[in-house]
Parts: structure tokens; sequence; C-alpha cells
């Protein structure tokens, strides 16, 4: 079975092949830390979640390495620094913002079900990598200073001769289009309008670290660069997979590859380049003014989007849903869809494994089979229905790779998430597996006072296999009793 991409520089879905099977590389750009992830930023990362588990299968868990970074220095922090801890340092008050928005941004994505990156490098952390780049940019003639700043050349780039990319190839632009584009700024200290900063100045106050290129006063990092010197870091010169949502091919990963093929004289940066469609809501951009920004944190906690709290598999499942390159309209209407999906598969699920507890299978074939085709998911979907048609018609084999995708995807285990909890409770766990639980607990009760300890352990350890966990308390009178509850 071989895995297809789509790549954004060659607009061809081709055949992956890592740099080196022991050590596949992938670097995803993450968030700039100021505030609650909205839900487009949920997008990359639960995407690029999927590819990670699927390389994770293909190549084996210590063999793939997935880097996303965490931004921590930008004028967005700064202003939210000034305007949240007006009575406290700058630096001081910057840290604040930065550290707590990474832990709202955590909770809020582990809450999606998406395992952690293999690294996740702060920007802040990599100045003196982004300095050495610069200083390489500048000897080969790529990078100049001009009143404190360092600005890139693309031009000088284009007329470099060798393996280096064209600018702009990534973009599919020429750089009379980009002149001639409203996107570039012109700026005093630019020999041309296409140049961009690699190192600006500090304004008093602001983070500020010893300038490269020999300027002699104190600045900080444009941008991009910080891109190119964290998958330096950790991934090397060339990697295999770079990801980001479509807003990020131009400027930004035009630039970083810039950057990186002209610092280290090479002609890809990375070997695939993956980029997500954007997301709107109900139709429209999602924007603050529009009223219609939504975040992560509210679709979890709170009934501002749809009226109810949506579980965290709800959400994950809606996103996979669309094909990644596609855009997608976030509605309230997918995420009932997706809560109608879930709810039925834990359905079809239970009577064939008691509720729906999660088993250790691997993903069926089926599963694998849809992803390699450039993650499409849609038909994998389309398989998992038809399993659970299968599993309520009585079919164990359906039943398990029903349960086996879920697992894959990290639909199930979340599903314990209260609201779902208690929804599928209601609605599939069925008359006859309780009374089973009791009549497990009575016998259980009845060792216990006749203190054969064996039987009762395992009595308890047969429920825990159905994934079952007993509580043991007293009731008002004192007496002994034993409720249960499905493992979280
Ligand atoms: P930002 O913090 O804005 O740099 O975005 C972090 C990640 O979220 C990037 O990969 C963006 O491309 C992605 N992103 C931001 N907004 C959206 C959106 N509306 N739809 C899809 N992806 C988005
Ligand atoms: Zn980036």
């Amino acid at each position: 079975m071989a895995l297809r991409l789509y790549d954004t520089l060659t607009k061809q879905k081709r055949e992956f092949a890592p740099l080196d099977p022991h050590n596949v590389r992938m670097y995803v750009c993450g968030p700039t830390v100021y505030d609650f992830a909205h839900i487009g930023n949920a997008r990359p990362v639960i995407v690029f979640d999927v590819l990670f588990r699927l390389l994770r299968h293909l190549y084996g868990e210590s063999h793939v390495k997935y880097v996303r970074n965490i931004t921590d220095v930008d004028d967005k922090i700064n202003d939210r620094a000034a305007r949240d801890y007006p009575g406290l340092p700058l630096n001081e008050a910057i840290r604040k913002v930065t550290e707590k928005t990474e832990q709202q941004f955590h909770d809020d994505v582990d809450a999606l079900g998406c395992l952690r990156p293999t690294v996740e490098p702060r920007a802040t952390e990599h100045i003196a990598e982004m300095r050495q780049i610069i200083e390489k940019l500048v000897a080969g003639g790529f990078a100049y200073a001009e009143q404190d700043h360092v600005l890139f050349s693309p031009a000088a780039m284009n007329a470099a001769n060798g393996v280096l990319p064209r600018y702009g190839a990534l973009a599919n632009r020429t750089l009379d289009e980009m002149i001639a584009g409203a996107r570039v700024d012109v700026a005093p200290y630019k020999r041309d309008a296409t140049d961009f900063v690699l190192w600006k100045p500090s304004k008093p106050g602001e983070p500020s670290w010893p300038s490269p290129a020999g300027i002699t006063t104190e600045g900080r990092p444009g941008w991009h660069i910080e891109c190119s010197a964290m998958s330096w870091k950790h991934l090397g010169e060339t990697f295999d997979i770079h990801g980001g949502g479509i807003d990020l091919v131009f400027p930004h990963h035009e630039n970083e590859v810039a950057q990186t093929c002209c610092a280290f004289h090479t002609s890809r940066m990375a070997q695939t380049w993956m980029h997500n469609g954007f997301l709107q809501v109900e139709g429209e951009k999602m924007s603050k003014s529009l009223g219609n920004f939504v975040t992560i944190r509210e679709l979890l906690a709170t009934e501002k989007f749809g009226g109810r709290k949506w579980p965290g598999e709800v959400v994950r499942l809606t996103m996979l849903k669309t094909h990644y390159r596609s855009p997608i309209d976030w509605t309230a209407q997918a995420l009932e869809e997706s809560f109608e999906n879930i709810s039925s598969w834990h359905a079809a699920i239970s009577p064939h494994f008691l509720s729906g507890i999660p088993g250790d299978y691997p993903p069926p074939e089926e599963v694998i089979d849809g992803l390699a085709d450039d993650l499409n998911f849609s038909r994998v979907v389309a398989e998992m229905h038809q399993w659970a048609r299968a599993a309520r018609a009585g079919d164990s084999a359906a039943a398990k790779k029903l349960a086996a995708a879920a697992d894959f995807f990290e639909l199930r285990r979340m599903s314990w998430d209260r609201t779902l909890q208690e929804f599928v409770y209601e609605t599939t766990v069925d008359d006859a597996l309780r009374a089973k639980f009791d009549r497990l607990i009575e016998a259980r009760a009845a060792a216990r006072a006749n203190k054969d300890w064996k039987e009762s352990d395992r009595i308890r350890d047969e429920l825990a296999a159905m994934g079952v966990v007993l509580k043991d308390g007293k009731d008002a009178d004192g007496k002994p009793v034993t409720t249960w509850e499905i493992a979280r």
C-alpha cells in the first residue's frame, strides 16, 4: 500500500517516500499565543494529527518526528500583554500572556483528541539559530542590513545559479506579480518592494536580543525566520513534510523556503508541502467584527454555538468529514450530524462489546487504504457507516472494525465525556446489560460477606475487563453499597 499525498509545490498527488524511513520528519506551523485558539486554528491541528497517526502506523511510532512550533514573539502578543497587565514590566506581562495562552491551547487540543507533537519548540528559544541563518544569508549575498533591519532579497535569490528553487515557485507567482500585488509593503529600508524582513529593531521595552549582521542595537526576528530556524534545529536542512493552513503559502511558506534553501544551498526545504483549506462559519468568513468568531473553548465548554456543549470527538469528526484541502463551512447542523453519527456508532458497537469499551485492535485495512489516498477520510466514514449497519444486523466482525476505526481516529475514548456518555448510555446500554452488571455486583457482595476475597476480586476483574469500575461506599444507613460506572 503506497501513501499518496498532494503536494502544493508540484500540484500533484505523489507517492510519499520519506528521506529516511527510520526518521520521518514533519513540521507544521503552530499558533501565535496571545488568545484562545479559534475553530479555524483547530483544523490544521486535527488534520495533521491524523496524518501523524497514519505515519506512526506506517513507519512505527518511534520513527516519526512531528514538530509544531509555538510563536511567542509577535506584535499581537505585545499588545495583549500591555492591555491585560498594564502594571507589569512588558517582558513579564508577555511571559504571562504566552504561558497562559499556551496552556489554554494545550487543554483545547487535548480535548480534541490530538496527540502532542514530538517537539513543540518556542520561537524565543531559537534566537541563536535564527541569527546563524541570517548570517549565512548575508554572507551568501541573499540578505543585507539597512537601518537596523536585515532584509532578504528574492531578486538576489533568483539571480543566483545552482540548485536553488525559484522564489515564487511554491505560491506559483512571479516577482512581477508580487510587486503588483498589494501584499508587499514599501519601506525606506527596503531596496526592492519584494524584500522581506528577517530581523528588525525592537521598540523600547519590547523583547530584544543582540542583532546579527553587524547591527549594534538590539532587535527581534521577523516571523518567517522562526520556522526556518526551528525546523532546521529539530528536523535538519531538508525534511519530509511541511504543513499549515492554505493562508500560509504566501508569503510565510514561500519565505521559509527562500531562507532555508539559500542558507543551506538546497533545492528543497520539504519534500511535500501540505495545506489545509480554510474554515468559515455558517457561510461567512469568521471575524470578530461579524460576531461569528468561534473559539475551540466556546464549542467545548459553553452553549454559545448550536445551543449545547460539544464533546471533543464530535468537533473532531465534524472537522474530518470534509476533505482537508476543501474549504469547510462550520455549522451547528454539521455538529448535530456528527453527534448522531458517533452515537449511532456506539449503539452499533455496544451489543457486541458491552457498551463500546475500547479494545486494542489494529486499524482495519480499509481505514489505512482510505487515508493513504491523500487522507480520504470521507471514504473511511462511508466504510464506518457500512460496518455500523452490519454490526446492528449482528455482525461482530464488523463491530470490531468499527470500534478499531473509531479508536484509530480517537473518536471513542473521549466518549466517556459526560454529555455523550450519558446520552449514549441512555440510548444504548440495554437493560440486559445493566441486569448483568447488577447480578455480578450482587454475587461480589455475597462473596465479600463470606470473606471470599479471591472470588470478590475475580468478579471485580471480570467487570473491569468490560470497562466497568466499581465504587464501594455506604448508604445513608451506613450499609455497604456498590455502584458502578464506565471507566473513563
Ligand atoms: P495563526 O495563529 O493565525 O498563525 O494560525 C495558526 C494555524 O491555523 C495556521 O496553520 C493557519 O493557516 C491556520 N488557520 C487560521 N485560520 C484558519 C481558518 N479560518 N481555516 C483554516 N485554517 C486556519
Ligand atoms: Zn511557519
